[in-house]
């Protein structure tokens, strides 16, 4: 699922912005962390006996696999390309009244008309409407995401936005990942 639009330009839990690309050593400590979370959901549907089952059969112990928390990164503002060709099921999360809203903030090249794209940041970010908001009532409306869900969730779409708008091996992709697992550039 495409991300329906968040914040749109790392404003939000500021202070986790990170800049420049990682070096090599970083780089593979960031792969391994995607796939310990990736592991993670899977042993998550498998449920706690199998994840016990496969822990214990190891010759070493499985390590805890670490916790993500989402970020918004600042110089990113991928959700604020609104494409609706991008986002076929717009009309499954989203009011009629936010419908209309949505399609006209869309620009000629398909992102948000308040976007700017020098700054990366929303021109009417404290006035932005609901659609763009990460928080736990507005997900819970528009996808039934319980609070707790909310952080991989959104962790998902915005990857998702990203490496769409960006790509999967964009400097954009990268900081963010780092971001949301901890790690310091
Ligand atoms: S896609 Fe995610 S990280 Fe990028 S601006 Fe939007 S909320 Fe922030
Ligand atoms: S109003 Fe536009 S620029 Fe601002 S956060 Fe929403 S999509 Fe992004």
């Amino acid at each position: 699922m495409w991300f329906p639009n968040c914040s749109g330009g790392g404003w939000e839990r500021e202070g986790l912005a990170l800049s420049g690309g990682p070096a090599p050593s970083q780089r593979f400590r960031v792969g391994q962390r995607l796939e310990l979370r990736e592991l993670a959901r899977k042993l998550a549907r498998l449920g706690q006996s199998e994840y016990d089952k496969i822990k214990f059969d190891r010759p070493r112990p499985l390590p805890e696999p670490p916790m993500a928390t989402w970020h918004c990164v600042s110089n990113c503002g991928a959700c604020c390309n609104l494409t609706p060709q991008d986002r076929p099921d717009l009309d499954q999360y989203l009011s009629a009244e936010n419908l209309g809203l949505y399609h006209s903030m869309v620009g000629e090249d398909g992102w948000c008309i308040h976007y700017s794209k020098e700054r990366r940041q929303c021109n009417i970010y404290s006035d932005r409407p609901s659609f763009c908001r990460v928080q736990a009532d507005t997900f819970e409306a528009m996808f039934d995401i319980d609070p707790e869900e909310l952080d991989e969730f959104a962790i998902d779409c915005c990857e998702q936005q990203i490496e769409g708008v960006y790509g999967a091996n964009s400097d954009e992709l990268r900081r963010f990942d780092q971001a949301v697992n901890g790690i310091e550039a």
